[in-house]
């Protein structure tokens, strides 16, 4: 999440708590310009999709945050190939998890030497569960694109954040 962080939590927990109640989608674009973020809403979207539209011009994509109503805060296979093959730095998703709202972030290291090796092994794993169709073997490739994003965690060309969005 990018600057003005408590004003987006707070906005991100909305987004959960709506999520958690009608089960679709949700979430922000963040654009930037000049040092500027734009913040923009991205509305209600389906059970397991969300538009994300380009950022205006003469502004540039920073990030982006969506809910998995389902609870489960880690990027899917879909959410990581969008992220690594974007500009982004990285990739937030919100849910609530044992009842509290959880905005969780990863964070590409590109500067790390290891990081295109990272994203090399990434952009494999999850290629593979995007191309399969929704079997018990996609469900086994996701694992592996966990382990991916374990191994890059320990490495430290990814690194992850988690946050507790607060009451308003
Ligand atoms: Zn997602």
């Amino acid at each position: 999440m990018p600057r003005h962080r408590s004003h987006l939590l707070a906005k991100a927990r909305l987004q959960i708590q709506k999520a958690a109640k009608d089960g679709h989608e949700r979430g922000m674009l963040f654009c930037e310009k000049k040092g500027e973020v734009l913040v923009q809403d991205l509305g209600k979207g389906g059970k397991r999709h969300l538009d994300v539209p380009k950022c205006p011009s003469k502004t540039t994509e920073i990030g982006t945050f969506h809910v998995h109503p389902s609870g489960d805060v880690r990027p899917s296979a879909a959410d990581i190939l969008v992220a690594i093959n974007s500009k982004n730095t990285g990739e937030c998703i919100g849910g609530k998890v044992d009842g509290k709202d959880i905005v969780s972030c990863i964070e590409f290291n590109k500067d790390h030497r290891d990081w295109p090796e990272t994203r090399r092994r990434l952009k494999e794993a999850a290629g593979r569960v995007v191309d399969e169709p929704k079997n018990k073997r996609a469900a086994l490739l996701e694992r592996v694109v966990d382990l991916e994003i374990e191994a890059g965690i320990k490495k430290g060309t990814l690194k992850r954040s988690t946050e507790t969005a607060p009451p308003a």
